[in-house]
């Protein structure tokens, strides 16, 4: 790019290499120039483009530094230190003419920054990819254990405090555990039911429903939507229970299932 300065014969031209860096060169300067008004001139007619790299992860920008060089090894060394060759982290050549747009960060403050970010992101990809494990019930995706406990009866087990085999599995733990629901859904049923005790009822739609026995208190109410992994009830012992567990069932289309051919197996 070529600029000329008009400058009542003054000054003949200036010139200016091409954008990003520019570089000032008085060309055959009159001997009469007067140098304030040349660099006011030259003011007027200079507009600073200012380079960085910018370092995004996911398309989202973390951290702007000077140079290629510093860029290309923040990126090889978060790679390499995580071990995520796949890390969708890239650099990008970037031009402003705003100043405080340009102001880059320091290499080893922006490496804590994009660290930082990448565990969150690694993390959240881990937490994806135990959503994707699960396991579905008749195309209801379930998130969560209810409880992390000791299984003390199975599905379908005889026992002499049951008239017939057992409908749900049984999870043993301490009083006051909370109990998370599996799945999305709406409560159906919420309260003292003979033998099953503190009683919910969850429908997760598609004709799927889970139970929670033997409560010692249950949080929500008939009707109320629950998201996945929603505290609804903690353990108890009410009904007809030995001891503090929680009775779960999975019921489709109105027929228990064994809750093992989904979780806990
Ligand atoms: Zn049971």
């Amino acid at each position: 790019m070529k600029q000329e300065v008009e400058s009542e014969e003054k000054v003949d031209t200036v010139d200016l290499k091409e954008t990003p860096e520019y570089e000032l060169k008085f060309v055959d300067r009159a001997l009469e120039t007067n140098e304030e008004e040349v660099a006011s001139k030259i003011e007027e007619n200079l507009v600073i483009t200012y380079k960085y790299y910018e370092i995004a992860l996911n398309d989202e920008e973390i951290e702007k530094v000077d140079t290629v060089e510093e860029a290309e090894e923040l990126v090889n060394s978060i790679k390499e230190e995580n071990n995520e060759e796949d890390l969708d982290l890239t650099i990008l050549e970037k031009y402003t003419q705003n100043q405080e747009e340009a102001n880059t960060q320091d290499v080893e403050l922006a490496k804590t920054e994009i660290q930082a970010k990448v565990t969150e992101v690694i993390e959240q990809k881990e937490e994806q990819e135990k959503i994707d494990a699960m396991p579905d019930v008749n195309g209801i995706k379930l998130a969560t254990l209810p409880i992390s406990g000791t299984i003390t009866s199975r599905y379908g087990a005889s026992s002499s405090i049951r008239k017939s085999t057992h409908t749900g599995l049984d999870i043993a733990a301490t009083k006051g555990t909370p109990i998370k629901v599996v799945a999305g859904g709406t409560v159906t049923f919420a309260s003292y039911n003979g033998s099953y005790g503190n009683l919910v009822k969850v429908d997760h739609g598609n004709g799927v429903e889970t139970w929670y026995a033997h409560t010692s208190k249950m949080y929500v109410k008939v009707g109320q939507e629950v998201k996945a992994g929603d505290v609804i009830a903690a353990v108890g012992s009410t009904g007809n229970s030995t001891g503090p567990h929680l009775h779960f069932e999975i019921r489709i289309n109105g027929e228990h299932v064994n809750p093992q051919l989904y979780l806990y197996n």
